[in-house]
């Protein structure tokens, strides 16, 4: 896709010129608004799903479960639902068509400071009539129920009667994903709508699978007063009908206000009457602005981060659609973090590993987020433990893909489009899910220090996916190692061996190294704990000594491959065929698919060295290379720097990063070693959805690990900075294309510390405060640093 226009002097400005149908559905995910209720694809308000828009809305924690026929097979998939098109706005004189576009001229400005989006039309009919438009849309940080559309019409050379039809449309479906189209689509079924006396319009639906409702209010407001209004009312739609006196030059206002409730929502009797009640009583437009542009400038505060180089605006973006996804109105709602967001039907909003990526980001910037996701999987663990024992496994055994009650949601069959074949699924094999649970339980701990958070949700969780994972280690007495067989790693283009009859791969060394750290955190929790919550945990959890000697031994032993020199991505990797390189790049410029490109082909890509994305690689991601090579030492392994050197050159020869995570992985992982090419792979996921780099997908949501990953570059990866022993550790390595960055970030109760670093200093400066100082490591010596005092170190 081509780049928007942006102004550099102006990053906090999306803005696109014209109207282009092939980049229509990246551009409304683009500019959708949202507040981490909800989030409204920036569709055309006068559009419908026709192909080229999608006006979406999906709420957080929606979803409904349909079964459907794929392929003369049953499945059933739950779904995150598109919800009401309370958008829906057209207009048209009083003797013309309904403007449907596209208009004759548009621009759309998304003022990603403030939260609005903003768009400039020049509508012209049959007739010759000339009408500008100019409409304002914004989705409430401050009332997170409320959403507005404001639209000024001016008609340019014509005066008369000009009619405006308001709606609320719940004949909508979910059609956002070609790929899905063939199953069942339609999640909602009227349940009422009307006008009320006051003049507010309401509209109610139900989910078909389960009884959840969705109720919708809007207020609509003219100026001047509108000469006459009536309603239109059908099954699942509801319009105001409003007549205006135009006059050529002078422009009317049409403020459309709308409330959204569901069943879900804390602190409601009924969502109906609440759409209503705050419909009724919502503040004109003028003031929701002022409200809602300083939560803005509350978020924008707390995400402080300078860098001078040209990508401020994807950067602003990246972290607008996190802060759009996940917010303060998040945390009641029992949710996750879907891996596309809220911007689309991609993945079925379900929420992946992903949050692994977005958590180490949110952890020092909004700690409270960060717990909240952790609660979502900690109200899911009993699901867990459920999927363990059907397994017959003890412990917690993660989905990896989770949506509303926790059970495996990955698809059982996905579509090939490129042969249109349907064929099985075996990502659900991706047990790695469960250790980033773990990880991101222990890194909350080490950024917030809250035991009580460990002793209460963190341990509880942390010992059952080190219980599942000594009991899906089996012992090889011939090796004298502990195997993990039949999963996948985090590279889902290996789901078998070519010449097995069962999915699954054994000792994926990702899988392994990570469930020897996951023991060994879960050993060290046991001794964090206050003695009797100890007691009661393990007692709760039936652990006992044998089991927690297991964990030592297994921990220890856990059987990690190797072949010419390098780690191998699992057991047996070193049989599998060199693709000819050269001569796929020649006849397909896009290898991002290559697991497609094969099978449609007739072969499959398990028979070939060739990876989607990152591998073993993650660990060199999770880990500093201390750590790693400490943690494949302790597993027995004699590890160096060369290792790990290889390794990297061997995979990254062999990956065509089909994942936009992949990215984001090895700029991290090249930051030392080869500092340009990590760059470029920092601009490339920085850009992932900007510039659609997967062509196509961005359309069907935003790609959030990407998006948060390339601002957890500059954050943590850049700095140097890790949290451990219970010290900030920094060590900077400014790629040569940024001069400086400055950085604001929570820990341990401090908020505002801020780290600036520049080509030959960092500076730590902390605000004035009552917490205990900070412990500063930096080469090799720590510094505590007071509230209220900084310090600079030499690089
Ligand atoms: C990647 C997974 C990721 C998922 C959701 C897939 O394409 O391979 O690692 O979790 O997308 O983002």
């Amino acid at each position: 896709m081509t780049a928007p226009a942006q102004d550099p002097a102006d990053a906090w400005h999306l803005r696109f010129e014209g109207f282009d149908p092939a980049e229509e559905g990246v551009r409304e995910v683009l500019c959708a608004v949202g507040n981490g209720y909800l989030v409204s694809r920036a569709a055309a308000p006068e559009s419908s799903a026709d192909g080229v828009h999608y006006p979406g809305t999906y709420l957080a924690g929606v979803y409904d479960r349909a079964v459907s026929v794929a392929d003369g097979r049953t499945v059933e998939n739950e779904d995150l639902v598109n919800c009401p098109n309370w958008q829906s706005f057209s207009f048209r004189p009083a003797d013309g068509d309904w403007f449907t576009g596209p208009p004759a001229e548009q621009r759309m400005d998304l003022d990603l400071c403030q939260g609005v989006l903003t768009r400039h039309a020049l509508v012209v009919d049959a007739q010759g009539r000339r009408t500008r438009l100019v409409q304002r849309r914004i989705a409430s940080q401050a009332q997170p129920h409320l959403v507005v559309l404001e639209t000024e019409l001016l008609a340019e050379n014509w005066s008369g009667p000009l009619e405006v039809r308001s709606a609320l449309d719940g004949t909508v479906a979910n059609t956002g994903v070609a790929r899905y189209r063939g199953l069942t689509s339609r999640h909602l079924v009227p349940a009422g709508q009307g006008l009320d006396e006051d003049g507010t319009l309401w509209l109610q639906v139900a989910t078909a699978g389960s009884p959840l409702h969705i109720a919708l209010a809007a207020r609509t407001r003219v100026t001047p007063p509108a000469l006459h209004r009536s309603s239109r009312l059908r099954e699942g739609w509801a319009a105001e009908l409003l007549t205006l006196d135009v006059t050529e030059g002078r422009p009317v206002t049409v403020e459309k206000t709308v409330a959204v409730y569901t069943s879900r929502d804390p602190a409601i009797d009924a969502p109906l009457p609440a759409a209503r009640r705050l419909a009724a009583q919502a503040p004109g437009f003028e003031r929701l602005l002022v409200e809602h542009a300083l939560r803005w400038a509350e978020l924008w505060r707390r995400c402080r981060i300078e860098a001078d180089f040209d990508g401020a605006t994807a950067l602003h973006l990246n972290l607008f659609h996190l802060l759009q996804t996940y917010s303060e109105h998040s945390v009641d709602l029992d949710v996750g973090i879907p891996a596309r967001g809220l911007h689309g039907e991609g993945y079925r909003g379900h929420v992946f590993w992903d949050e692994l990526f977005v958590l180490r980001l949110l952890n020092l910037r909004f700690p409270e987020l960060a717990r909240a996701v952790i609660g979502y999987r900690h109200r899911r663990l009993d699901a867990a433990r459920s999927a363990a024992r059907e397994a017959g496994l003890r412990g917690a055994m993660y989905p990896w893909q989770s949506a509303s009650d926790g059970r495996e949601e990955s698809q059982q069959l996905h579509l090939n489009p490129l042969s249109g074949r349907w064929l099985p699924d075996h990502s659900h094999l991706q047990r790695h899910v469960g250790s980033a649970v773990a990880y991101n339980v222990w890194q909350h701990y080490q950024a917030t220090g809250d035991l009580d958070f460990l002793a209460t949700t963190g341990a509880e969780m942390l010992l059952e996916i080190a219980s599942f994972w000594s009991s899906a280690a089996t012992y090889d007495p011939t090796r004298q190692r502990y195997s993990i067989r039949g999963v996948v790693g985090p590279d889902e283009y290996h789901d078998a061996y070519p010449w097995a009859g069962r999915p699954g791969l054994d000792d994926n060394a990702y899988t392994n190294v990570l469930a020897s750290w996951v023991l060994a955190r879960a050993l060290e929790t046991v001794e964090l704990l206050p003695g009797y919550r100890r007691d009661e945990l393990l007692e709760r959890l039936a652990i006992d000594r044998t089991e927690l000697d297991r964990w030592q031994e297994v921990g220890r032993r856990l059987h990690v491959p190797f072949h010419d020199g390098v780690i191998s991505q699992f057991d047996g990797y070193e049989r599998l065929a060199e693709l000819d390189w050269t001569a796929y790049r020649r006849r397909y410029p896009d290898l991002q698919r290559l697991d497609r490109i094969l099978e449609a082909e007739g072969d499959t890509v398990n028979t070939y060295k060739a990876s989607k994305q990152a591998d073993v690689l993650m660990l060199c991601y999770l880990f500093s290379p201390r750590e790693l090579r400490n943690l494949l030492r302790h597993l027995g392994y004699p590890a160096g720097h060369e290792l790990l050197r290889r390794t990297t050159d061997y995979y990254l020869r062999r990956t065509v990063h089909g994942s936009t995570l992949s990215a984001v992985v090895h700029a991290w992982v090249l930051t030392r070693a080869d500092r340009q090419r990590s760059w470029r792979f920092f601009r490339d996921a920085l850009s992932s959805d900007l510039l659609d780099v997967q062509h196509g997908t961005t359309a069907e949501g935003i790609h959030l690990g990407a998006m948060a990953g390339t601002v957890d570059l500059l954050q943590r990866c850049y700095t140097g900075l890790e949290i451990r022993e219970d010290t900030l550790w920094l060590d900077p390595h400014l790629p040569s294309a940024l001069g400086q960055l400055t950085l604001d970030l929570r820990y341990r109760g401090h908020w505002g510390v801020r780290i600036a670093v520049d080509r030959h200093t960092v500076t730590v400066s902390l605000r004035e405060s009552r917490q205990p100082p900070v412990q500063v490591a930096f080469r090799g010596s720590t510094t505590a640093i007071l509230p209220g005092r900084s310090h600079t170190f030499s690089l």
